[in-house]
This record gives structure tokens, sequence and C-alpha cells, in this order.
């Protein structure tokens, strides 16, 4: 039976990988994917556009087959990052839903 993850998990699409002869970058190529099906919204574009900027990085059309994302999302997400993510809440201020409290802070006496 398939894991559940393996559904959300987007497949790259690059043609390394639709050739599956460089075990190196479907390896990694899985593990953003991995990762960026663990990311928020926003946050798959920013990592997506981060990742655009490097120097000597994939294209944008390049990204949008590795990841799954449109070319316009990734340049999107480009965007915001040089604008300082100004328009964007920190989601880590408020989530919702609850989840994981704070550590507390053991205090001495
Ligand atoms: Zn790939």
């Amino acid at each position: 039976m398939a894991s559940e993850t393996e559904k959300t998990v987007h497949q790259c699409q690059c043609d390394i990988c639709q050739a599956g002869n460089d075990d190196e970058t479907v390896r990694h190529h899985r593990q953003m994917n991995l990762f960026l099906s663990r990311l928020n919204e926003p946050q798959r574009r920013w990592y997506v556009g981060l990742l655009s900027q490097k120097p000597g990085s994939a294209s944008d059309r390049q990204l949008s087959l590795i990841t799954g994302l449109d070319e316009e999302t990734i340049r999107r997400g480009r965007r915001e990052l040089e604008a300082g993510l100004t328009d964007v809440p920190d989601s880590r201020q408020r989530r919702e839903g609850g989840g994981r409290l704070p550590a507390e802070k053991k205090t001495r006496c």
C-alpha cells in the first residue's frame, strides 16, 4: 500500500528524472519535493524563488518542472522575497489550530 505522503509529494518532471539515469539528481529532486510538501503555500514559493536566485541555478521553467509550481508563482515568490516579505504576516506568530505550545522555560529558584 502506498504511503499517504506519496500522494501529496510532487513527482519531478525534469528531463533528468524522466530519463532516470542520474541517481543523485533524482534523489535530490525527490527530497526537494518531499521538503516542499511539508511547507505551506507561501513558504513553497519563497523557497523555490530563493532557489531560482542561486547563481547557476535552474531556470524558472526548469524549477517549475521540478517542483510543480507555476513559473508565475516562482516569480511571485522572488518578488515577495525582494520586497522583504512585508506583505506577508509571519505565520509563526499565530498559527491556526493550535499545534504545539511554545516550550516553557524552566526557571530556576
Ligand atoms: Zn528532476
